[in-house]
């Protein structure tokens, strides 16, 4: 498992403020750190930058014990290398396959053979409760259906740190509860790492074992939820 370090981070889209302001935070194994603030104060783009698909203006980012993206060094390491899964509010399964074929996408990219994909698939599909939908399109799904298809294509690789962008934003209340409950069951279940992107208070202080709260770009205060309910 890594531990993820970013020093000094900065992110300059290009406009006269910056979207991250020199940004230190540390993310040790096995924890579920929670990035907490409103909308564009810098979650996305802090997840973004540590999945590798935005590259840092500034400062470094290393993952266990390799740099990943340190500008100054030239040092920059894409996505695919990092071993990183992401969910994203939207799901981004893909329409034109079936939810076995989405689950099944990155081991075939992985290489694995044709019998251990499909144990991994049958594996997966049944631990998230989704094997009876394995023929069926994403468009057939209810939203927390699709929901659980997207965790389930992230879990199939064994990712050694998840990244979750509002992955349960688009669901209704009950669903939400549901699957809030099925992330910490994830979380120690496979022993991971997470960082989990939300602007609901109650869901960090729910799901977290850290909270980062981000305000304008600038990291206001880092701790556990006792911590941070405690100091509003
Ligand atoms: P959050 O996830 O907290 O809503 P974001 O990271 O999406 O915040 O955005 C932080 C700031 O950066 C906002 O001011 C937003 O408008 C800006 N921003 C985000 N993505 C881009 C982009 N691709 N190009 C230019 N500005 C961006
Ligand atoms: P969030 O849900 O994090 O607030 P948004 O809905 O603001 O995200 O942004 C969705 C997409 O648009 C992201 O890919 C983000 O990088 C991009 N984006 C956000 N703000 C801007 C901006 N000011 N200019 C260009 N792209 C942006």
């Amino acid at each position: 498992m890594p531990t993820i370090r970013l020093k000094n981070v900065v992110k300059n889209y290009g406009g006269d403020t910056n979207a991250v302001e020199n940004l230190d935070l540390t993310i040790n194994d096995g924890d579920f750190m929670c990035l907490l603030g409103p909308s564009g104060c810098g979650k996305t783009t802090t997840v973004r930058m540590i999945a590798g698909l935005e590259n840092i203006t500034a400062g470094s980012i290393q993952i266990g014990d390799r740099m990943v993206d340190e500008p100054n060094a030239q040092t920059y390491v894409t996505p695919e290398q990092r071993d990183v899964g992401m969910v994203f509010q939207n799901y981004a399964l893909w329409p034109h396959l079936s939810v076995a074929d989405n689950v099944d996408y990155g081991l075939k990219l992985r290489k694995m053979s044709k019998t251990d994909r499909d144990a991994r698939v049958g594996e997966i599909t049944g631990k998230l409760s989704i094997a009876k939908y394995r023929d069926r399109y994403p468009s057939q799904l209810s939203g927390g259906q699709q929901q659980r298809v997207a965790l389930a294509r992230m879990l199939a690789v064994n990712p050694k740190l998840m990244l979750l962008d509002e992955p349960l934003s688009n669901l209704d209340s009950r669903l939400r509860l549901e699957m809030r409950a099925e992330l910490k069951r994830i979380h120690a279940e496979f022993d991971a790492t997470v960082v989990f992107v939300t602007h609901d208070q109650w869901e960090a202080m729910t799901l977290a074992t850290h909270v980062a709260v981000m305000f304008e770009g600038v990291l206001q205060q880092v701790g556990s939820p006792m911590d941070i309910y405690d100091r509003p």
